[in-house]
């Protein structure tokens, strides 16, 4: 690998394929590319559903990044989550994931693969044992681990994971969205796939719906199931799948997860010294009950996260004295806007039991309704404590 992380953000995937020497590649918005031979391609190019230049080259900086073989993009989170699992499981498979995870992940799993024929089983994370029971009770065929995990931002050990997984025979699939590629590269600590939301951290902007798969090298079909395409690489029968069922984002969204990459880094880490800023000011908090944050030395995460990330963050949660506190927070802050999402430029302030975390809600991971969920932007950090120092005192 020649150049730093940080280079290749900025540079991989942007040779032109111009003769006007662009800095940046043109936007490829087009649907179908012209051939002048029936049996051939002119171009590379023949469809966009199957391939377009622009997607092409933010697979390659994503690649690049995760430090994977291959990258697919998606027009969201979700189609990412869901063409992957329908690459490598088939009716009849078990999937044993953290109960922590993303809400909409949650419902995929528990309301629509079920009814698919795949089912599903959520374990702490934290408990290794627990996890290879599992893992090896139900014949799991997927691990899926998402880390820091949200809204409690607790940390998952991905090397003794990705163990537990291959000595049973099992795919573990890491959703990276929190970390972002720049603060964890899962495929390198033994994870086979990894999932974003590149809606949040890679975009940046709160102006795109994006997702994403990064394969290993190598990734093979998991035996016992019939490969799409006859490579027998997940790779291929993801490009299959994709091309098929056509969840492909569109050439703009693209473009903007490309610009998006260049300034990850940056962005990162200023949200990341910004989280650590406010989650120390909400520790001392008389009205805060507890703070939720790897980067803070006292958090159970916090040695892991220092072994396995580059960083902690800029995601953190609290909890306020009681739901009807947390709730009055969230809605009186005035520089956080009260909304979900994360990753943005523009800080957001949301209440997971009901905004992102409903579908637990009612079982037995649904969420302490007193917890309040910041994902720091790139404001001034004093702006931001002050306005949380309103927010607690009970004021607008
Ligand atoms: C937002 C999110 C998703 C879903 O992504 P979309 O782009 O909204 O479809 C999945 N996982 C995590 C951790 C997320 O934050």
């Amino acid at each position: 690998m020649p150049h730093g992380f940080i280079t290749r953000s900025v540079h991989v995937g942007q040779t032109p394929h111009t003769s006007s020497g662009d800095i940046v590649p043109p936007l490829h918005l087009t649907s179908t590319f012209t051939t002048e031979r029936v049996d051939q391609l002119t171009n590379v190019y023949e469809y966009s559903r199957a391939a377009n230049p622009t997607r092409d080259a933010f697979q390659e900086a994503l690649a690049s990044l995760e430090e994977g073989e291959h990258a697919r993009a998606f027009p969201s989170g979700m189609s990412a989550e869901d063409t992957l699992l329908r690459a490598v499981t088939r009716p009849g498979d078990h999937i044993t994931f953290g109960t922590d995870v993303y809400g909409g992940t949650y419902r995929l799993f528990t309301r629509v693969l079920t009814v698919e024929g795949r089912a599903s089983t959520p374990v702490d994370l934290t408990d290794l044992e627990l996890v290879a029971r599992t893992v090896r009770e139900n014949r799991s065929r997927v691990l899926w681990v998402e880390t820091p995990s949200n809204p409690l931002l607790q940390v998952y050990d991905l090397r003794e994971l990705s163990r537990i997984a291959h000595e049973a025979d099992v795919l573990l699939i890491v959703d990276n969205t929190f970390a972002s590629p720049y603060l964890q590269r899962p495929l390198t600590l033994g994870a086979d796939a990894v999932v974003h939301s590149t809606t949040k951290y890679i975009g940046g902007h709160s102006d795109l719906v994006g997702g994403a798969v990064v394969l290993a090298e190598g990734l093979a079909i998991p035996s016992g199931i019939a490969p799409l395409a006859d490579t027998g690489l997940v790779a291929d029968d993801l490009q299959f799948l994709q091309a098929t069922v056509g969840a492909v984002p569109g050439a703009f969204d693209a473009y903007l997860a490309s610009r998006g990459l260049k300034t990850l880094a940056v962005r990162v880490a200023r949200q990341s010294a910004t989280a650590l800023e406010v989650a120390e000011y909400l520790a001392q908090h008389p009205a805060v009950r507890a703070v939720h944050y790897p980067g803070l030395s006292s958090d159970p995460g916090h040695d892991l996260a220092a072994r396995q990330m580059d960083g902690f963050g800029g995601v953190l949660s609290f909890e306020a004295r009681d739901p009807e506190a947390a709730v009055a927070i969230c809605q009186s802050t005035s520089v956080f806007a009260l909304g979900v999402s994360l990753g943005a430029a523009e800080s957001l302030i949301e209440y997971p039991a009901i905004m992102t975390h409903g579908a637990k809600s009612g079982t037995p991971w649904a969420i302490d309704p007193s917890l309040i969920r910041l994902a720091i932007g790139l404001e001034d950090p004093q702006d931001l404590i002050e306005d949380l120092e309103r927010a607690l005192a009970g004021g607008k």
